[in-house]
């Protein structure tokens, strides 16, 4: 097959007639140059809130297949926007549903997992040189129905076409002009990643940044397909995330700061220090199918009592305390909870080579009196838990204790 790319839009990008106008020029542009175009589409920007807020209005607790019916709406829309603006300019194309296009999902709502692709509608119209424009965020399930895949999925269509359809590279168009070394709006002064590994980009993903939902980044890895994320307002290189392995020498220590909000804890005070109650603890909030995020447990040397604290989403907290609080009156103990705390990271593979970046990370938060609820590491990340007023005060900390505003290009770019 010739040359194919895929190139998708968020829902800023594609926010309003006259952007979808410009994203209809770009599009021209490319398709003059390159055979093969696939784009991939978000909603609107603000359309998904809009049909979620709607639905909730009616039933707070909505969810299942009326849900994904009802959200599937928006990115629908959009593609056919996009293909009648292309249409206007006399470029021949054609704007395809999840399930049109051959994407198929597991059985599970609004947070399905994209199974298979059937490729051969999408290559049948690029053969007839139209540009295909497909809805992000959505597939078929095997029973017919239509299923959505999470907040921020279309970047997750947009990889698993590029892997399909054997792409080269999969661009994702944004309203930042790449991967930052901190989230552009809380940290003024970062700066843009030319390059990132998979591994690190799926760090910054998981630790809450939404840049790129974190399904297209482990489908990307898997199949090892380079991702760039770039502006669709501005000219640029963006970011290239691809596998960095044996780079090892030229990376940065540390390549960004992250930060989640959607954090809340919980402990339980004066549970016996024997084996399983741990394990009964999580058992209760996972069977209230909870994620459950950190975990510390600290024992006491005077009682023998243990204690146990652990991160959920902020969404679960009120669940998770009456969970917490019915094993607390069986075991006379005692929960308390905060759902007013976030998660900070710095990340980098070269964490790896540089030893005392913890002691690093913990000075600067001392120096701006942050204090430290919970810590967890792995190798190339290490996250701390601290009170939601300090989260703009740590990131620039943080951004600036390991200079990441003066961040060269890790590689030379290009
Ligand atoms: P889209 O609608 O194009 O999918 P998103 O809103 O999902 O865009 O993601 C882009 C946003 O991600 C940016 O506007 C930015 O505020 C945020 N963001 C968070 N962390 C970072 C980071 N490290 N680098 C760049 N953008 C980030
Ligand atoms: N429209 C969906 C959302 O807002 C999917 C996406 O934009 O990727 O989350
Ligand atoms: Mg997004």
């Amino acid at each position: 097959m010739d040359e194919l790319v895929i190139h998708k839009y968020g829902g800023t990008s594609v926010g309003s007639v006259e952007r979808i106008q410009c994203v209809a020029e770009q599009i021209m542009r490319v398709q003059q140059e390159i055979e093969n175009v696939v784009v991939v589409l978000s909603a609107m920007g603000g359309e998904t809130d809009r049909l979620l807020g709607l639905a909730q209005a009616i039933d707070a607790d909505c969810g299942g297949r009326e849900l994904d019916a009802l959200l599937a709406t928006g990115e629908r829309s959009s593609v056919a926007l996009l293909s009648i603006a292309l249409a206007k300019r006399g470029v021949a194309a054609i704007s395809l549903s999840g399930r049109q296009a051959g994407i198929y999902a597991d059985n599970s709502y609004n947070k399905a997992r994209i199974t298979r692709i059937e490729v051969q509608r999408i290559r049948r119209h690029l053969d007839r040189k139209q540009v295909v424009i497909v809805a992000g965020f959505q597939g078929i399930g095997e029973d017919g129905d239509v299923r959505t895949f999470g907040r921020g999925g279309s970047d997750t269509s947009a990889v698993a076409l590029a892997v399909a359809l054997e792409a080269k590279e999969c661009c994702i168009y944004t309203d930042v002009d790449g991967v930052y070394t901190a989230d552009p709006r809380i940290e003024p002064e970062a700066s843009l990643l030319s390059r990132l590994s998979f591994e690190e980009m799926l760090e910054i993903s998981s630790l809450g940044s939404k840049v790129l939902q974190i399904r297209a980044v482990e489908f990307a890895s898997k199949y090892n397909m380079p991702l760039r994320v770039l502006s669709a307002f501005k000219p640029g290189q963006g970011t290239l995330i691809c596998d960095l392995e044996g780079n090892d020498m030229e990376t940065a220590r540390i390549s960004g700061v992250t930060y989640n909000r959607d954090e809340a804890q919980l402990t339980i005070i004066g549970v016996a220090d024997q084996p399983g109650v741990a394990a009964h603890i999580l058992q209760g909030v996972s069977d209230a199918n909870i994620e459950v995020d950190m975990i510390v447990q600290n024992i006491s040397e005077e009682n023998k009592l243990a204690s146990f604290t652990f991160t959920v989403h902020r969404r679960d907290y009120r669940k998770s305390m009456a969970i917490l609080g019915n094993l607390a009156a069986d075991w006379q103990a005692r929960v308390i909870g905060n759902d007013h705390i976030v998660k900070v990271s710095v990340v980098g593979i070269g964490m790896r080579s540089h030893a005392g970046i913890a002691s690093q990370m913990f000075a600067a938060l001392a120096e701006k009196s942050i204090n430290i609820h919970m810590i967890s590491t792995s190798e190339i990340k290490i996250s701390v838990v601290i009170d939601e007023q300090n989260l703009e005060t740590a990131v620039r900390a943080l951004h600036a204790a390991f200079r990441l505003d003066s961040e060269k290009p890790l590689m030379p770019a290009g």
